[in-house]
């Protein structure tokens, strides 16, 4: 599903934050991506993530070479089977929770219904059926993230990245949220988390230890 090949990625500025980095992971694999702060976690992530390209190296992401791609079939491929969690939640204020969540599906041209059957079902999945109406800032922070998650999978994405998803939560959110992302793995998309929280990357079957813009382990 992905394959990094000798992967740099220096920003403007000169800060070299990947450094050679070359990773596989298979259809279907858990893992989580560990390291100290600012070590190309994000970063690599967002390459994943076809947010941002290489500044050297490869990036296979289904076998499409992102840097082979037009902006707009990135965006596609994107849309059609990468879903993000990110630590702040990134919903939209001032509106409800199914709009968040349905707002996500606007790229695939179903109808408004549509969207909003689905995105319905999504947060039913979730376990927020009765949190549908609420804003943002009427959720707890644990209801925002499992909003998140909602919006992230509404799609049914083949992929799924989450950087530090449950670092803005208490440890009993956290482990909800943990356990939703565990619940989709287990019906076939690839997870990829980015963590800090030790117990959480020792609980998963595959650990990828980043150093300085590097794999170490
Ligand atoms: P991590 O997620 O492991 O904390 P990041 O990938 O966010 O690490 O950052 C790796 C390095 O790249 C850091 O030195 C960081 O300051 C730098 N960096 C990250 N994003 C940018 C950016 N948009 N512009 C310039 N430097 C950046
Ligand atoms: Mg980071």
């Amino acid at each position: 599903m992905i394959r990094l090949t000798d992967v740099t990625k220096t920003y403007p500025g000169g800060v070299a934050a990947l450094a050679g980095v070359s990773l596989e992971v298979e259809y279907g694999e858990l893992l989580a991506i560990v390291g100290p702060s600012g070590s190309g976690k994000s970063t690599m992530l967002h390459l994943i993530g076809t947010l941002d390209r290489p500044t050297t190296g490869s990036v296979l992401i289904e076998s499409h070479d992102t840097a082979a791609l037009s902006d707009a079939e990135l965006s596609a491929l994107r849309a059609r089977r990468i879903g993000f969690v990110f630590q702040q939640f990134h919903l939209a204020p001032g509106t409800s929770a199914l709009s968040n969540v349905a707002d996500g599906l606007l790229y695939t041209g179903l109808r408004p219904a549509e969207r909003r059957r689905r995105a319905a079902a999504a947060l039913d999945r979730v376990g927020l059926g009765h949190r549908m109406e609420h804003h943002p800032h009427q959720l707890s922070g644990g209801e925002r993230q499992r909003v998140a998650v909602a919006r992230a999978v509404a799609g049914d994405p083949a992929l799924l990245l989450a950087d530090e998803p449950t670092g803005a939560l208490d440890s009993a959110s956290g482990a909800g949220v943990m356990a939703l992302l565990r619940e989709l793995h287990a019906t076939g998309t690839t997870v990829v988390i980015i963590t800090h929280d030790r117990e959480i990357a020792a609980s998963l079957p595959r650990q990828v230890r980043m150093h300085d813009g590097q794999v170490m382990h």
